[in-house]
């Protein structure tokens, strides 16, 4: 009879301790979740176009793919070459502002002086999509951006957007295309939310060269091709 009473007494126990660890696990927020362990986003970004000789290839690979990418463009060029973005916008990619000038010492004069060339940018957007963009990437990045700039651009209502990955076709230099798609699969070292930096300018060919095989890389890692 005792022994009988041991064995159940241990069988609720152990219910009990199953029980307590199953909730446990259910309220632990650091447990990761179904959705952010296997929901897994890339946002292609392209800086600094567009170019006769390279934006037009860049579209085409990605309609090949299927794939929706971001382009933040400098106004200047965009003038010149207006049906590019119109492709852009209309293949279904977002627009969004980069720079009038893309000239460092000119934009970061002042966060006014900022402000003018990012609206002068999307004044040119407009006047091509029919529609304004609400997001912006500093020239350079936001990173060693001092916070009244910052603050400026928020306050007008953007969106700024920085990188966390790179193909490094700014900084390597007689770069093949292999070398980029090694830097961009590294640098992107499988974080579960990636915006990799890439260039449209018309030097940037060997970005085109390495732009399928980065994006079949990701689609084979069971990535989303996410726009911004
Ligand atoms: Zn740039």
């Amino acid at each position: 009879m005792n022994r009988r009473f041991a064995a159940v007494a241990a069988l609720i126990i152990v219910v009990a301790l199953f029980a307590a660890l199953l909730e446990n696990y259910f309220k632990n927020p650091t447990v990761p979740t179904f959705a952010s362990e296997y929901s897994k986003d890339i946002y292609l970004t392209f800086d600094d176009g567009p170019s006769d000789k390279v934006t037009p290839k860049i579209l085409d690979v990605l309609k090949e793919e299927n794939v929706k990418a971001t382009f933040f463009i400098v106004g200047s060029q965009a003038e010149k070459r207006k049906d590019i973005v119109k492709r852009i916008y209309d293949e279904g990619h977002s627009v969004g502002v980069h720079s009038y000038s893309h000239k460092y010492d000119e934009v970061y004069s002042s966060p006014e002086k900022l402000i003018d060339d990012l609206e002068k940018c999307n004044d040119v957007i407009c006047r091509i999509t029919g529609e304004y963009a609400n997001i912006y990437r500093f020239p350079g990045g936001s990173f060693n951006v001092k916070k009244e700039f910052t603050d400026s651009v928020k306050k007008e209502g953007y969106k700024f957007v920085d990188w966390n990955a790179s193909f490094r076709d700014c900084e390597l230099k007689d770069a093949t295309s292999e070398n980029l798609y090694s830097a961009a699969v590294s640098t992107a070292a499988d974080k579960s939310r990636i915006v990799m930096l890439a260039h449209d300018t018309s030097d940037k060919l060997t970005t085109v060269g390495a732009l399928k095989k980065v994006i079949r890389y990701f689609k084979s890692r069971g990535y989303n091709f996410r726009k911004f």
